[in-house]
């Protein structure tokens, strides 16, 4: 059933507009595109394409800026092997001297199809036993023309005996999603904008399992492993991403999706990474990403973050990170809202729906919170600058990170939102929340399929004006724009929380410790020395005008020795410990490139971890922020009769 809401003008040209653009697909022939990953575990990918021509000039090209990379990644210069020809007969190419993804051909008289060959060399995101295909690997298509007018048909070629996995509409009752041998898998024709926003996840072992099926229209995982158990997801997890898209559908009241696949690959080479998609998102972590509790809480966020995205950043996008081809830049200027309001409801979401307690987000919280507010770069950028410069800050190493500072506008953009959530409670004696916001910046238009409608600040400004009317133009200038020494702690005040530092980790920093992942395991002591080092003592961030800066360390150094003894995580806490309210110095031998020094540091608080301290009296919203808003689902657990 639509749901009906309060439609403001401005929306509804912008709407129509979005309408005005949508494909004329019964007009023009698509054009035919075959992606076949059977070498894939040989790391090559290979397209075969018939373009609808006619006589004359003709530019091709391939992706350059890809949605939710915000960047120029497409990958051009692994593309190899390119052909074309006419009725079999190749025909010569030339690439554009300026614009690289570019190329020139002419075409013949008479001719009205060309074809093209080409191979795409892919090191990343597939493994032996599972492949991801992102079709700007393998697209070509006429440029200068908006991608949403270009019709295209994809069809689909995988190894022998892999699942499929992906938001296309397959034709037919088909073979979906485990084809025959060598069968090609045929999907209903698209656009080129759609089918590069539609992913695909192949594999051996692959299982896919519908979630919380009372939902319409529906939703799916779509699992693939490098490990034959992997790909079987516990019954725990199942119920909790059930109760994700229950969550997730009473928040944001519409979906604009036609069906929707959660794909996740797990594996330890082919994983890392998360992102968005209209109808899918693309989630790989480790093989055992969501194998126990402790390996779970690390990756919890991640399907509720990229999920939200299909409301946040694919259906509603800043008008300057929408662009009607993937060659014009992307402007990142509103990525605290694309990006950092995502960061608020995925970690919301994810205790919402039971991927983690309530105590693990305000501990995970904290930790956010806390690295923000002792981050010294804040003192000479704005968090509006990181977002501009998004496409500059991706791949920046750790040396430095704090003072350069990163893509700040995730967490940024976290704290803002929780303080203009928990302001509009405050200002409504808790009648209102950000949640109403969602449920008219988000579902403005009711349901409706794939659709980006693009806006701007001013609609950010009025939308939350409707909720609780308050100066919010200011309100957001001065957190986003402005120079900020300290992070905007208000929110978690607010909430009924304090943020505070004690001499021992959280439970859940300890719980994420006792997973064995390697991104766990160095010492946190950048509220103490002013250090991140990793579990070899190797420096890779110094924080500007902390102790360890006092004492001149510097990243790419390495701590040798701590007190006498060879360095280890226990080392150095013990002498962290040890020099507490002490005179003595902490001793340290370090190497720098190929020298060795003794350094003296002079730190005597102890440890020091962030945590949340509630505040007795005070209201507390983060407790009611974080309470689901549907009964939750109980896993099928086995009951205690059936263990005995
Ligand atoms: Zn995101």
């Amino acid at each position: 059933m639509k749901k009906t809401h309060c439609i403001s003008a401005a929306f509804l040209a912008c709407l129509s507009l979005a309408c005005a653009l949508a494909p004329a697909l019964a007009q023009k022939a698509p054009i035919q595109i075959t992606a076949d990953l059977s070498d894939a575990p040989r790391k090559l990918y290979h397209a075969e394409i018939d373009l609808p021509v006619t006589a004359g000039p003709l530019t091709l090209t391939t992706p350059q800026w890809i949605p939710g990379n915000h960047r120029p990644t497409g990958p051009v210069d692994e593309i190899t092997g390119v052909v074309f020809s006419v009725n079999g007969k190749p025909l010569a190419w030339r690439r554009d001297d300026v614009d690289l993804y570019q190329f020139h051909l002419v075409v013949p008289e008479g001719v009205t199809t060309l074809h093209a060959h080409l191979d795409c060399i892919v090191t990343r995101r597939l493994s032996q036993k599972l492949a991801v295909l992102e079709w700007e690997k393998l697209l070509l298509y006429p440029a200068n023309t908006p991608v949403r007018e270009i019709p295209i048909q994809p069809s689909l070629i995988v190894p022998a005996g892999w699942g499929i996995g992906t938001a296309l509409t397959p034709i037919g009752d088909g073979p979906y999603p485990v084809p025959a041998n060598g069968a090609t898998t045929h999907y209903a024709a698209t656009n080129v904008e759609q089918l590069q926003d539609s992913p695909v996840i192949t594999g051996q072992y692959f299982h896919e399992f519908p979630l919380a099926p009372t939902i319409t229209p529906k939703h799916f995982i779509d699992v693939v492993s490098d490990n034959p158990e992997d790909s079987n997801l516990r019954p725990a997890l199942l119920a909790e991403l059930g109760n994700l898209v229950r969550e997730t559908d009473a928040l944001y009241s519409s979906h604009h999706y036609n069906v929707y696949h959660f794909l996740l690959t797990l594996s330890d080479v082919a994983g890392g990474e998360g992102l968005e998609h209209g109808q899918s998102s693309d989630n790989g972590v480790g093989e055992k990403g969501f194998s126990d509790d402790a390996h779970q809480l690390g990756e919890a966020d991640l399907l509720p973050h990229e999920f939200t995205h299909s409301w946040n950043g694919k259906y509603r996008r800043p008008v300057g990170l929408y662009q009607p081809d993937f060659a014009t830049a992307q402007q990142g200027a509103l990525l605290w809202v694309y990006e950092g309001m995502t960061e608020y409801l995925g970690d919301m979401l994810a205790a919402r729906s039971g991927l983690e307690t309530q105590a693990q987000y305000r501990d995970i919280l904290a930790r956010s919170a806390a690295s923000l507010d002792y981050r010294p770069g804040r003192e000479w950028r704005s968090t509006s600058d990181t977002a501009i410069s998004a496409s500059i800050l991706r791949d920046d190493g750790p040396e430095w990170a704090m003072w350069r500072r990163g893509q700040d506008y995730y967490q940024e953009g976290e704290l803002l939102w929780l303080d203009a959530d928990t302001l509009i409670r405050k200002l409504t004696q808790n009648k209102k929340s950000l949640d109403d916001f969602q449920k008219i910046f988000l579902a403005k238009g009711g349901n409706t399929g794939p659709l980006i409608v693009p806006y701007k600040f001013d609609e950010l400004v009025e939308d939350l004006n409707a909720v609780a009317p308050y100066d919010w133009a200011t309100f957001l200038h001065d957190r986003v724009d402005k120079i900020n020494p300290r992070a905007d702690l208000a929110g978690i005040e607010q909430g009924g929380y304090k943020l505070v530092y004690k001499d021992k980790p959280d439970p859940s920093q300890k719980m994420l410790m006792s997973s064995g992942s390697p991104r766990y395991r160095g010492l946190n002591c950048w509220y103490s020395l002013g250090l991140r080092i990793g579990s070899d003592g190797a420096i890779m961030d110094v924080r500007w005008n902390g102790p360890a800066d006092k004492a001149r360390l510097a990243p790419t150094e390495k701590i040798i020795a701590v007190n006498g003894q060879i360095f280890s995580n226990d080392a150095l806490q013990t002498a962290i410990r040890g020099a507490k309210d002490k005179t003595d110095p902490i001793h340290l031998i370090v190497q720098a490139d190929s020298f060795v020094s003794m350094i003296d540091l002079d730190y005597h608080d102890g440890e020091r971890y962030p945590v949340l301290e509630r505040v007795e009296g005070t209201p507390a919203y983060l407790d009611d922020i974080t309470k689901p808003l549907t009964v939750p689902e109980k896993a099928p657990a086995t009951t205690k009769k059936d263990d005995e």
